[in-house]
């Protein structure tokens, strides 16, 4: 029943933070307000059935079975947040102040959008059986017993999730083909003088990895690339990015960039709709420490991002905050644990750290100053890629986050703790 229709005499005016997706970012944002101190209304929607959870795992131990889910351990009666779960959002209408949804309108104070990102569907498997995608819960229950029946699997896209299921699935014994259009794994986060020594990991762990290869079709049983092999595939598992489910907000005023369909975010995670909030996979915003836009498909961005929508709305944005942080994420594959911290472009310097043909190395990514703040053989730190070397990763994480400037040499200097070759 939609709150007009409870009490339509006498509406209820408690001030009141409706917030649209349950994943990680919907839900600490809720969180975080009881955090903050907000004592309005939180009503928290997710279209989904199941108790919000956490999608790492989904990738890693849900697939293998080692773990059944991965329910995030938050008491939303307890903290006077109302879940309404299968409860999809449809529109926003500013003027009204209400979020439409399939089960009626959602007056608001405040709107946070958290609906995260859609996978990127592979043109013409659409209802095709065997075509499997990665992002949900139930997607994972789907491909779990495919992998226990040890099928024989194309995946489609070399990027991170692409490698955790190619890891999981010969963990479980299946027969792995990657297929990737670019060059190389990774091709739009890393450069190919890094992404090469990935691409090796694959043939280690006994997958095969072919690159520079599109699927020209699928069907019941096969694939078959653009230069005519046709691969036998019981099961395919498409891992071509994702895009930001914020079609539901065409027409409601809030921008959306016509890039990437992300909505276009301020400093303060604010939208261009007034007291509406973005957060999470679904929105973008402005950097002043990197200069630019940018949209984080993370975790530690779902994390950090609603700690910040949360300051200002409970505080007002006079006393709030800004959001500018330093990008962070991890992943598991074929038996490596990789981070990475901050953000490069190509023309920042790329320092090796240790031997990328090992189990343990680093890459950092030094921006030179120019003109009168240009230092020998220094630079300053704006990215770091660490393979097996968490520390360097705690390390750099913080240097990145003062802006350290680094000794070239002795940053190149694996025996060297990272923090010891600030100039
Ligand atoms: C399989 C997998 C493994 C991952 N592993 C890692 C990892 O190892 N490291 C890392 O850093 N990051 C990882 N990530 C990325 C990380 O999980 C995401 O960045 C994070 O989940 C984003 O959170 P979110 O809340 O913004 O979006 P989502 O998690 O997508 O949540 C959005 C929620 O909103 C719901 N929704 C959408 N539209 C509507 C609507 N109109 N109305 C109501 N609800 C709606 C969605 O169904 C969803 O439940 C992984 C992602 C996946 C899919």
């Amino acid at each position: 029943m939609s709150e007009q229709s409870k009490s339509p005499q006498a509406p209820d005016r408690t001030p009141r933070v409706v917030i649209a997706g349950a994943g990680m970012a919907g839900v600490q944002t809720a969180v975080a307000l009881r955090e903050q101190g907000w004592r309005g209304a939180i009503t928290l929607l997710g279209d989904e059935p199941h108790q919000p959870y956490d999608r790492p795992p989904l990738s890693k131990a849900v697939l293998l079975g080692k773990a059944d889910g991965a329910t995030l351990d938050v008491d939303f009666p307890g903290l006077g947040i109302d879940l309404r779960l299968g409860c999809r959002a449809t529109a926003l209408r500013p003027a009204d102040r209400l979020v439409e949804t399939d089960q009626g309108p959602v007056r608001y104070d405040y709107a946070v959008l958290a609906t995260g990102a859609a996978p990127v569907r592979l043109p013409g498997t659409e209802g095709l059986s065997g075509v499997h995608l990665l992002r949900t819960l139930d997607d994972a229950e789907r491909l779990r017993p495919e992998l226990a029946g040890r099928r024989r699997i194309v995946v489609v896209g070399a990027g991170w999730i692409g490698a955790e299921f190619a890891t999981a699935a010969r963990e479980a014994g299946c027969e792995v083909t990657v297929v990737e259009a670019a060059d190389r794994p990774l091709a739009g986060a890393l450069p190919p003088e890094v992404a090469r020594y990935m691409a090796g990991w694959y043939g280690d762990a006994g997958a095969e990895l072919r690159t520079g290869v599109a699927v020209a079709s699928v069907a019941p049983g096969a694939v078959t690339l653009a230069d005519g092999t046709v691969l036998p595939a019981d099961t395919v598992v498409v891992g071509i990015g994702a895009r930001p489910a914020t079609a539901w907000l065409a027409g409601s005023g809030v921008a959306l960039s016509p890039v990437d369909g992300s909505v276009l975010a301020d400093e303060r995670l604010h939208t261009s709709v007034p007291g509406v909030y973005a957060v999470g996979d679904c929105a973008s915003f402005p950097s002043a420490r990197y200069g630019t836009r940018l949209l984080v498909h993370h975790w530690d961005n779902a994390l950090q991002g609603p700690r910040a929508v949360a300051e200002n709305i409970a505080r007002g944005e006079a006393e709030g905050v800004v959001y500018d942080p330093v990008p962070y994420f991890w992943s598991e594959q074929f038996g490596r644990f990789v981070q990475y911290a901050g953000y490069h472009g190509d023309a920042d310097e790329l320092v090796w750290r240790g031997d990328p043909a090992g189990a343990a190395w680093s890459v950092l990514w030094l921006r030179r100053a120019d003109g009168p703040d240009a230092v020998a053989g220094a630079g300053r730190l704006v990215a770091l890629l660490a393979v097996g070397r968490p520390r360097d990763l705690a390390q750099g994480r913080r240097l990145i986050e003062r802006g350290a400037l680094l000794d070239r040499e002795r940053a190149a200097d694996a025996t060297v703790p990272l923090k010891a070759a600030v100039r």
